[in-house]
């Protein structure tokens, strides 16, 4: 599996999944979940509305997929981060569930590049060094069992950016 940083809008990525840090209403919020819906269009939010109704939304920490509508990605997988309140180790576990769960999503689906937003390091205030560290843990971990060809960590602002970097360049060394 190769992993890949970069500083973009994940909106304008072209792989088979983005993943969209959503909330448990599926019903699309600010961030980039906003970004996602506002430029994917209302196919999107369609699925959403069927997933809701079906299974009332997404519990924190777990993941479901829609197709991408407008986007350049075939998939987006929603999964919802979890609100930092500085319950450490309970906010951790939930944090490793949604990289795990949207990976194993991907699985499923025969996905075989996803994309994935700091999840949680915006609104939801989960401090970004301690986020980048279970994000880069979680998708290593996973990436020995499996058939994913590449994982793309997309920051959006400079500080995560520099963060991914420094903790990836010093695990390669
Ligand atoms: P959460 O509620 O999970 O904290 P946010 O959307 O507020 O979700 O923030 C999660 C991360 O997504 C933040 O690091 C933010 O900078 C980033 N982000 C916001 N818009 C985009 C975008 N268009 N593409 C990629 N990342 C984005």
């Amino acid at each position: 599996m190769i992993l890949e940083l970069i500083k973009a809008d994940i909106t304008e990525i072209n792989v088979d999944a983005i993943v969209n840090a959503a909330n448990t209403s599926l019903l699309g919020g600010g961030g980039v979940d906003g970004a996602i819906h506002r430029k994917g269009g209302k196919a999107i939010l369609d699925e959403c509305i069927q997933i809701r109704n079906k299974r009332g939304g997404c519990k924190t920490g777990e993941a479901v997929i829609t197709t991408a509508g407008n986007l350049p990605s075939k998939y987006v997988i929603h999964t919802v981060g979890p609100v930092w309140n500085g319950n450490k180790e309970e906010k951790s576990k939930l944090l490793a569930d949604c990289y795990q769960n949207s990976l194993k999503l991907a699985v499923e689906n025969g996905i075989k590049t996803i994309a994935f937003p700091n999840i949680s390091t915006g609104i939801y205030h989960f401090p970004k060094d301690k986020a980048a560290q279970i994000a880069i843990k979680t998708v290593k971990d996973f990436s020995v069992s499996i058939a994913i060809d590449k994982v793309i960590f997309v920051c959006f602002d400079d500080e995560n950016y520099q963060i991914y970097k420094d903790i990836l360049e010093i695990e390669n060394k």
